[in-house]
C-alpha cells in the first residue's frame, strides 16, 4: 500500500524512467514482439504485462489501495472478464439493483448460456442482499454512487455480509473514482472502473480496469488472457498522462458539483435534487462516511410543467451527451437515453420520472455553469407558457 498523497501517486508512481535519453515523462513501447531467450518474464500485449501496461497497472493499484490492477480495453472489458472468471456454471450472483445498463445487459442477456445464476436485490439494506444469498452464490456485485438517482450502498455492510458467507465482493467505482472512494479500505475485494470516465477524463479514451489482491487478479488475468481484452499500448500512454490530473480535477468537479447542488435545490423551476453532499439526499450521512468527497455527478427534475427537451435545446455551455466524467458538463435525459428501454411504469418504478436529467459536472468556471441553467430555466419556463 502506498503512503503517498494522491496527487504524488497520480503525477509518478509507476512512471517508466527513460533511461536513453533521459526524458521527463514514461517513454511508450509499443512493441507486440518480444524477446523470449534469456528474459524472466515473456511479454505480449494480451499477455497484459508490456512495460507501459505494468507501469500504468501499478497506479491504479496504489490508487485503489489494492496489491495489483489490470487494464482492460474497454469498462465492460473489465466487468464481464471480472464476473466470468469469478463464477463457474452453476455458481450465483447477487446484484444490487439499478447498475449501469451494460453490466444489466450482460448478465441478462449472456449468462443463461453459461448456467450461471443471478438475481438482484430489491433495495439496498443488508437484508435486500442477505436474502438473496443461496448455497450456491459466489459473488456480490454493486455500484455506488448509482445511476442516475446517486443512491448509496453500504460498503463496509457488504463487505462485513461477503466475509460471513465466504463470497467475494466487487465493486462497480466508476462513479466515484479512486480520489472520492477507496473500497478496499472498507473490505470490498475487487474493484472495477470503466476509465473511459474519471480516469480518462477528457471524452477520448476507451478503456477499463479491475483493482484487487494478487490472488483475485491472477485468477482474473488466467481469464483474461484467453478473452484478449487487453488495451493498447498507445492508449494505455495517454491514460498514464490522464490520470496526472485526476485529483485535481475531480476535487474541482467535487467543489463545483457541490455548489451547483445547492444552486438547483433552491431553484424554484426545480422540483428534486438527488446529490449525496445535500443534507436532503437520504443516504448523506452514509456518503460523508465512506466518501472523501461527493463527486462530480448529480441528477435533478425540473419543476412540473417544464419543457425538459426544450431546457436541454437552450443550454449554450453545458453539452446534452451520452458519457460522461470528462472535463467538460454535460447532461442527458435517462428516459430518453440509458432508461429508454424500460416501460414508462417501470421507469415510474424506479423514480426516472420525464424531467430527470443526470448532470455530469465538469471543470468550468461555476458562475458560468450557473449562468448557463439560469438563462435555460428562464427561457424554458416563457417558452412553454407560450407554447401552452
Ligand atoms: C460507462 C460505464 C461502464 C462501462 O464502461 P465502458 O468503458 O463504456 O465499457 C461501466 N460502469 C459504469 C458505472 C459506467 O459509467
Amino acid at each position: 500500500m502506498s503512503k503517498k498523497g494522491i496527487h504524488t501517486i497520480c503525477t509518478h508512481v509507476g512512471e517508466l524512467k527513460d533511461e536513453q535519453f533521459k526524458g521527463a515523462v514514461s517513454p511508450l513501447y509499443m512493441s507486440t514482439s518480444y524477446a523470449y531467450e534469456g528474459v524472466e518474464v515473456k511479454r505480449y500485449p494480451r499477455y497484459f504485462n508490456t512495460p507501459n501496461q505494468e507501469a500504468l497497472s501499478q497506479k491504479l493499484a496504489a490508487l485503489e489501495h489494492t496489491e495489483r490492477a489490470l487494464i482492460f480495453g474497454s469498462g465492460m472489458a473489465a466487468v464481464s472478464t471480472t464476473l466470468m472468471a469469478l463464477l463457474h456454471k452453476g455458481d450465483h450472483v447477487v446484484l444490487q439493483h439499478s447498475l449501469y445498463g451494460g453490466t444489466y445487459n450482460l448478465v441478462v442477456e449472456e449468462f443463461d448460456k453459461y448456467g450461471i445464476e443471478y438475481s438482484f436485490t430489491k433495495g439496498l439494506a443488508r437484508e435486500d442482499f442477505e436474502s438473496e444469498i443461496r448455497e450456491n452464490t459466489r459473488v456480490i456485485y454493486v455500484e455506488t454512487p448509482s445511476n442516475p438517482l446517486l443512491k448509496i450502498t453500504d460498503l463496509s455492510m457488504v463487505a462485513e455480509l461477503a466475509s460471513e458467507k465466504i463470497l467475494i465482493s466487487v465493486i462497480d467505482n466508476t462513479f466515484a473514482s479512486p480520489v472520492n472512494q477507496n473500497p478496499a479500505d472498507l473490505g470490498i475485494d475487487i474493484i472495477i472502473h470503466s476509465a473511459t470516465k474519471y480516469l480518462g477524463g477528457h471524452s477520448d479514451i476507451l478503456a477499463g480496469a479491475v483493482c484487487g489482491s494478487e490472488e483475485h487478479i491472477d485468477r482474473i488475468f488466467q481469464l483474461a488472457k484467453n478473452f484478449g481484452g487487453s488495451l493498447s499500448d498507445y492508449t494505455v500512454w495517454l491514460l498514464e498522462r490522464s490520470i496526472k490530473t485526476l485529483g485535481i480535477r475531480v476535487k474541482a468537479q467535487n467543489r463545483n458539483a457541490r455548489k451547483l447542488a445547492k444552486f438547483l435545490h433552491k431553484h424554484e423551476q426545480v422540483k428534486q435534487v438527488y446529490y449525496p453532499g445535500l443534507k436532503s439526499h437520504p443516504d448523506h450521512e452514509l456518503a460523508k462516511a465512506q466518501m472523501h468527497g461527493f463527486g462530480g455527478m448529480m441528477s435533478f427534475e425540473l419543476e412540473e410543467g417544464m419543457d425538459t427537451a426544450l431546457f436541454l435545446k437552450r443550454l449554450k455551455l453545458i453539452k446534452p451527451s451520452m458519457s460522461l466524467a470528462g472535463v467538460e458538463s454535460t447532461i442527458l435525459s435517462p428516459a430518453k437515453t440509458s432508461h429508454a428501454l424500460l416501460s414508462e411504469e417501470e421507469r415510474k418504478r424506479q423514480g426516472i420520472s420525464d424531467r430527470l436529467l443526470r448532470f455530469s459536472v465538469g471543470i468550468e468556471n461555476r458562475k458560468d455553469l450557473m449562468a448557463d441553467i439560469e438563462q435555460a430555466l428562464i427561457a424554458c419556463a416563457a417558452g412553454s407558457l407560450k407554447e401552452c
